[in-house]
């Protein structure tokens, strides 16, 4: 079989060898604790922070202000804990419909606590419904949580207007930041941003190891609750060699951000416009907005997305179809659908997401793998008959289950 092409960049990208290079020491000989009074621990924290430091450059921010974490998931949670701890007079958080499930999955929990949530709504494009957003935010409000870039679209929110609109109001912002770090300029010294979180392992470190911007000044408690580490906001001795890593990552990332929108970004355009010009019936999901420059997501309607992914693997193309966590259930996305995108559209959608790594002739061979999957898949399909769909053919997921109806 031929080379693997890695398209999925948004699910987890390849550790970048000065990553690995970076961490090795930190596994075998320079394994001290750096809480431990004696060179050999001191020299540890020493590294750790150098990458504090590495990571406040990337963000634009005071080394003082990074609380490193073990995952995205870990700094999301903490930031909605914190709010709603250190606020506890206040009941009712604001987020949205589309975000990831770091934040999602919290929601129930909280209602049945007793807090009001408010998920404010997208347009078609997958861009914030700014009036229902303001009209959102309350006295009562302990905490607004928005991403800054969307994990299955690309789609970018304004969150440094949104976080002014909540300093406005007295209102702590939150913004997952997972998929916009590495891919445009943060700087967050000039924003009104409380809380940002960032994975390590969407920007060429490994997995298990996220970090946590705190503004100074603000309210903090923390989630795991045991040493003095991290100036007391997170209990735990501290993951040397990933935190290393994750500030040699920080610094590439830095680094690698005019390629990122240039060379990537033209990348993703020539693979998005080539697919859209070579199948007909598709649908770029998220195409009429502000989006980070490596994510594309089009629905090949009449087809199902898992289908297309089983194929592409068959010839070493790995892409997402929605996001990570939801693949395998036949419930369409949960972001396509506050897009409102119709389910004969939803169902067949792929995300393609490129990084630094890739290169031009990956998405030339892309380019030739894709129609012929889609016609294949096509021809097999109940909804289509030719060159379009069949008269009449409509997919319904009134239960979970998709069937033919009868209009
Ligand atoms: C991947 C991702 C997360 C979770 O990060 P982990 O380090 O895998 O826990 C959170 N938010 C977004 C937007 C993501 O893409």
């Amino acid at each position: 079989m031929s080379e693997l092409i890695y398209f999925d960049s948004n699910a987890t990208t390849k550790t970048a060898p000065e990553v690995v290079e970076a961490m090795l020491p930190f596994f075998s000989e320079r394994y001290g604790n750096p809480s431990s009074m004696y060179p050999f621990g001191g020299e540890t924290a020493r590294e750790i922070r150098l990458a504090r430091e590495k990571t406040a450059a990337l963000l634009g921010c005071d080394p003082r202000e990074i609380i490193f974490t073990s995952c995205g998931t870990e700094s999301d949670n903490t930031a909605i804990w914190s709010a709603l701890r250190t606020q506890p007079d206040r009941r009712h958080l604001v987020t949205s419909r589309v975000e990831h499930q770091a934040i999602l999955s919290n929601l129930p929990l909280l209602r049945k606590m007793g807090y009001r949530v408010t998920e404010v709504g997208v347009d078609e494009n997958g861009r914030l419904l700014w009036d229902q957003f303001l009209e959102a935010l309350t006295p009562d409000t302990a905490l607004a949580t928005f991403l800054w870039a969307n994990n299955e679209t690309g789609v970018v929110f304004p969150v440094a207007e949104m976080a002014e609109a909540c300093a406005e109001r007295g209102i702590a912002f939150h913004t997952d930041a997972v998929q916009a770090v590495g891919k445009i300029p943060i700087n967050l010294s000039a924003t009104k941003i409380d809380l940002l979180s960032i994975s390590g392992h969407k920007y060429h470190a490994p997995k298990g190891v996220g970090a946590l911007y705190v503004r100074r000044g603000l309210k903090f408690s923390p989630f795991l609750i045991g040493g003095h580490q991290e100036n007391g906001r997170r209990g735990g001795t501290e993951n040397v060699p990933y935190i290393v890593g994750a500030g040699r990552a920080a610094e590439l990332a830095l680094a690698n951000l005019a390629d990122e929108n240039t060379r990537v970004r033209a990348l993703r355009d020539k693979l998005e416009k080539g697919l859209i010009s070579a199948v007909t019936h598709t649908r770029l999901n998220g195409g009429g907005a502000e989006r980070v420059p490596n994510t594309t997501n089009i629905s090949f309607e009449y087809v199902e997305g898992e289908a297309i992914l089983l194929h592409l693997a068959g010839k070493g193309l790995c892409a997402s179809s929605g996001s990570a966590c939801t693949s395998g259930s036949l419930e369409p996305s949960h972001v396509l659908r506050a897009m409102g995108v119709p389910f004969t559209a939803a169902h067949g959608s792929i995300r393609l997401s490129l990084s630094v790594h890739n290169t031009e002739a990956e998405v030339d061979r892309a380019l030739s793998i894709f129609p012929p999957i889609i016609a294949k898949l096509r021809a097999m399909s109940p909804f289509w008959r030719g060159d379009g769909p069949a008269p009449g053919s409509l997919l319904t997921c009134e239960t979970g289950a998709c069937q033919v109806c009868d209009p």
